[in-house]
């Protein structure tokens, strides 16, 4: 694997990509991992962002029923259709923040770590039983945290509003070539049964998260303009927000139920718009 990767590399005469996050895996045992993680059959349809030189497709190609690989570098969709002859992958040349996404009921990759936020959110946009993905350590361990924890952000909130998110493994810098500046980490992230899924108002998420360690009360109050409130306004409705729940927790402390009684409060009291 390690050496069809470098012999790819020299026959391209390729530079890795840095704005495309192009830190490729040279350890075959974390891919086998990770493909084991996924727990791969036939049955399986596979999505993978970012196959660069094809090392985990040609892992997933072998255990899937079927493999999207949405790739954005066209020279890397060249090789891939040059060198490979999967009959169960079809190469999707595209970004993976645009182009629609095919049917799929699992996820594994190895990301671009610039899309991180936005793909993983696109994700959550699908109906998929779970993906095993590989993050930045620092965006893994805010993806994990739990409510009062020192990682815990508006990312550990909203991730955890819509899924349940662990770390499988953590993974040093010398499993990539080139070596990246950063650790990762393997999160198998499985979608909440839609009836437990609770879908928040970023505005707010954000207004609230802007002062993580604030009270609600204060972070509220710091923020108004987020919630498009004057100053003015801001005032009118002082004395409501007084009854606002949470109000002296701190803003690291709210699960996504915490956040959705502040929003219900607020539409209700017709502060900020009501959630449909
Ligand atoms: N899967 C390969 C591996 O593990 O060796 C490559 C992973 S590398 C971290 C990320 C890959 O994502 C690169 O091939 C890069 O060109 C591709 N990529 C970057 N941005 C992308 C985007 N917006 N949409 C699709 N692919 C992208």
């Amino acid at each position: 694997m390690r050496e069809r990767l470098f012999y790819l590399i020299s026959k391209y005469n390729l530079k890795p990509n840095r704005n495309l996050g192009q830190n490729f895996l040279i350890v075959p045992d974390i891919i086998e991992r990770n493909v084991e993680r996924a727990g791969l059959s036939e049955k399986d349809t596979v999505l993978e962002v970012g196959p660069g030189l094809g090392v985990l497709t040609d892992a997933l190609a072998g255990r899937a029923g079927k493999v999207y690989a949405i790739e954005k570098d066209s020279l890397l969709v060249k090789i891939l259709r040059n060198e490979y002859d999967w009959p169960n992958v079809e190469i999707i040349e595209g970004d993976a923040l645009k182009v629609p996404f095919p049917e799929f009921n699992k996820i594994v990759s190895n990301l671009p770590y610039q899309i991180s936020s936005p793909v993983t959110f696109r994700f959550l946009k699908h109906e998929f039983e779970r993906a095993v993905l590989i993050y930045q350590l620092e965006f893994a361990q805010r993806m994990v945290a739990k409510p009062g924890e020192k990682n815990y952000s508006r990312l550990s909130l909203m991730i955890r509003a819509k899924a349940h998110a662990e770390i499988a493994e953590r993974i040093g810098r010398g499993a990539f070539w080139p070596k990246p500046e950063v650790d990762s980490a393997v999160v198998i992230l499985e979608p909440k049964p839609p009836e437990e899924r609770i879908e928040l108002d970023e505005n707010l998420v954000r207004a609230l998260f802007q002062h993580r360690r604030s009270t609600v009360l204060s972070a509220l109050k710091k923020s108004h303009h987020m919630l498009g409130l004057t100053k003015e306004e801001f005032k009118r409705v002082k004395g409501i927000l007084s009854r606002i729940p949470h109000a002296n927790e701190r803003v690291f402390q709210l699960s996504p139920e915490d956040v959705w009684e502040i929003e219900e409060f607020l539409g209700e009291e017709g502060i900020i718009p009501l959630t449909p």
